[in-house]
């Protein structure tokens, strides 16, 4: 029979290493940043989801991820932790949009969409008008192989898919457009009456 007195009388056996064995056990230290969050993402060579640490190091917001086949990478996200993590009170619930373009099926980010699993609607469309990209703009958050150029049509057929969604656009940003595509000026007319 289990005996209660016997087991919470039990002696408490110390882990600590006394003064004698100090020197066989190394000291612990703290590990050089703070952990925030985890999430996925991306692998930027060969783009294979794989799991992300968000960490805090030096006022700083960083991702620490690892690919299987290139390793382990550390990404910049924030260069500023404070800025980045006053941010969230201003969270709210996400606006949903009129249309979504595709189901959920192998997860985020693969199921690009928006999938049903968005959580907020389009505030900012980018539109790319090229893949061609000669990384030269300065302005540029982006980059990209060299490519081929978009016909006007698929062009009109991206904006009208925003509209789809949308009802209408807050903003569309239509860019790749500074070197590559001057004279590619006929957009504007066919998003008149749209926005
Ligand atoms: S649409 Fe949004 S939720 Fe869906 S896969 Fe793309 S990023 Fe993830
Ligand atoms: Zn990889």
């Amino acid at each position: 029979m289990h005996d209660r007195k016997s087991s919470s009388q039990a002696p408490i056996v110390s882990t600590m290493p006394d003064a004698s064995t100090e020197e066989t056990y190394p000291a612990r230290h703290d590990r050089p940043y703070i952990y925030h969050n985890f999430t996925n993402s991306l692998c930027p060579k060969c783009l294979k989801v794989i799991q992300a640490k968000i960490i805090l190091q030096n006022n700083k917001v960083y991702m620490l991820k690892t690919c299987p086949e290139h390793g382990a990478m550390r990404t910049l996200i924030s260069s500023d932790a404070a800025y980045y993590l006053s941010q969230s009170q201003y969270n709210k619930p996400g606006t949903l949009p009129r249309h979504f373009q595709t189901p959920v099926e192998l997860g985020c980010p693969l199921d690009c969409g928006l999938c049903t699993d968005h959580e907020q609607h389009t505030c900012l469309a980018l539109v790319e008008i090229t893949e061609a990209c000669n990384l030269r703009c300065p302005t540029c958050f982006a980059d990209s192989d060299v490519g081929r150029f978009y016909s006007l049509e698929e062009v009109e057929r991206m904006l009208d898919t925003v509209v789809e969604n949308e009802g209408y656009a807050d903003v569309v940003q239509l860019w790749r457009t500074h070197r590559q595509r001057r004279g590619f000026c006929t957009q504007p007319q066919h998003l008149q009456g749209q926005f």
